[in-house]
């Protein structure tokens, strides 16, 4: 199954793509991961991709499309994935189409997830992070035991650099300028669903796969 996942941030991509992965025993790859992991490690590619991150902006496709192939082309990859943050835009869109024409191998579905604008700043403005473990809290939904430090691992608990409140504004209003051309790219391709993205993550699963089945049939 060849998938991909497109939504705001903070409309829970990344909590349905873990859930999604397991049950269709294919690699989740956030293409925000794969940077992250680049800007940690202080490569050639992290250096130059920090500062359009941290600022909200999309890093350029050059540098974004060579993590994605060399990504999709590892082993794991052979039956199928699910794309979460790639492609942001039709040149990105249209990238991918032409790397999975090689493989003779194109997508099976394109999921977008719609959580209105209101209720997306209030989920990434209170997110916070824990630097030693990795687990995501949330002030309101999902706090911590002890006030602003990890149950986990006792590490004080940060804001991540693009989750900050102007920040968040700048990369929807990023999603929205670039985004929406990709939505009508895939649907006229016939490969797009529209999933509402509010609710449990159980229930966003549901009618994901809900979503699924029916372009199956
Ligand atoms: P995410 O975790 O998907 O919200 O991505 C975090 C940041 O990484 C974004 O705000 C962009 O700066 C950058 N980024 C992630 N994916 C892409 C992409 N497909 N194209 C360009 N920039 C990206």
């Amino acid at each position: 199954m060849r998938m991909v996942l497109i939504g705001p941030p903070g409309s829970g991509k990344g909590t349905q793509s873990k859930l999604l992965t397991q049950e269709f025993g294919v690699p989740h790859i956030s293409s925000g991961d794969l940077l992250r992991e680049a800007v940690e490690k202080g490569t050639e590619l992290g250096k130059k991709a920090k500062g359009f991150m941290d600022s909200g902006a999309l890093v350029p496709d050059e540098l974004v499309l060579g993590l994605i192939a060399q990504r999709i082309g590892r082993s794991d990859c052979q039956r199928g994935f699910l794309l979460d943050g790639f492609p942001r835009n039709v040149a990105q869109g249209k990238a991918l189409e032409a790397m999975l024409a090689e493989s003779g191998c194109p997508l099976d579905h394109v999921v977008a997830l719609e959580v209105p604008r209101a209720a997306i700043i209030e989920r990434l403005s209170g997110r916070r992070l824990c630097p030693g473990c990795g687990r995501l809290y949330h002030v309101k939904f999902d706090p911590p035991a002890g006030e602003g430090k990890c149950d986990d691992c006792g590490k004080a608990l940060l804001v991540r650099d693009d989750d900050r409140e102007e920040t968040v504004a700048k990369r929807l209003d990023v999603y929205e300028q670039q985004t929406a051309q990709l939505l009508d790219f895939y649907r006229n391709e016939g490969l797009l669903r529209l999933v509402v993205g509010s609710g449990t993550p159980q229930e966003v699963a549901d009618r994901i796969r809900a979503a699924v089945a029916t372009a199956n049939d």
